[in-house]
């Protein structure tokens, strides 16, 4: 799998692509990432990228010619684009389904935008999809792609040790994970649930459903519409 960020704060990206799980994916080859600082494509002699708005208002917008220079650049000997992604707050509400597609892909390019936002011809003419990680206003996009290329990781095989981890996560089954314990089985007295000590994997795989299901009632009823259940689940949430 391999990412290349446009972005103008390439610096950003230091702590992310050498700690933990992105770093080992990195060191494994598992994950391929490079860092494109769009104002080298600049063809202003003060290497401007941003100008202000047609029409007046304030803020700076950011110029089409450098992300279709530096695009472009990448691409020109690839055979098939690859998918150019736009961090954008108002793009298709990023999820754990559009992170799986995502992950499908070998390469994706991802554009973070900075001040009032890209030019609409960039949007219009460069772009593939926008995708927003929320309903709020971020000062730039390199936060946004890190949150993208982190979630991607993890579902590219062989980047998390144990590759059941990512199946049973939170939204991948369609609901919210059950409770997780570790050792010690009495913290101050509060105990770990005894069928989880009890080795019947088929008695502790009933338990983690039906905790996700009550979970997922409790606090996110809405994924539950669309989570693959069977007749009886759905019977036991109509009670
Ligand atoms: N004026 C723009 C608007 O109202 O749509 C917002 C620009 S924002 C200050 C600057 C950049 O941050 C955006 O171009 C985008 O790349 C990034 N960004 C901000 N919020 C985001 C979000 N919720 N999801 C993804 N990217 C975001």
């Amino acid at each position: 799998m391999r990412f290349d960020v446009l972005t103008l704060f390439p610096e950003m990206f230091e702590g992310f692509f050498s700690s933990s799980i992105m770093k080992r994916a990195m060191d494994q080859r598992l994950v391929e990432a490079s860092l494109v600082n769009f104002r080298d494509y600049s063809t202003d002699k003060h290497r401007m990228v941003d100008d202000t708005p047609y029409g007046g208002g304030g803020g700076m917008v950011l110029k089409p010619e450098p992300l279709f220079r530096a695009v472009e650049a990448l691409t020109e000997e690839t055979q098939v684009r690859p998918p150019v992604l736009m961090m954008s707050p108002q793009g298709t509400p990023f999820t754990q389904k559009k992170a799986e597609a995502l992950s499908r892909h070998s390469r994706l390019i991802l554009l973070c935008g900075h001040y009032e936002g890209f030019d609409e011809r960039i949007r219009r003419h460069l772009v593939d999809e926008e995708i927003s990680i929320g309903d709020y206003v971020l000062t730039g996009g390199e936060l946004a792609a890190m949150v993208v290329m982190d979630s991607i990781i993890r579902l590219v095989p062989g980047v998390l040790g144990n590759a059941g981890s990512a199946e049973e996560d939170s939204f991948s089954t369609g609901l919210l994970e059950y409770p997780q314990y570790t050792r010690p089985a009495d913290f101050r007295g509060w105990k770990v649930p005894d069928v989880l000590l009890s080795g019947h994997h088929a008695q502790i795989a009933r338990w983690r459903r039906q905790q996700s299901l009550e979970r997922t009632l409790e606090r996110r009823p809405d994924l539950l519409e669309h989570a693959p259940l069977t007749d009886e689940e759905r019977a036991w949430l109509k009670q």
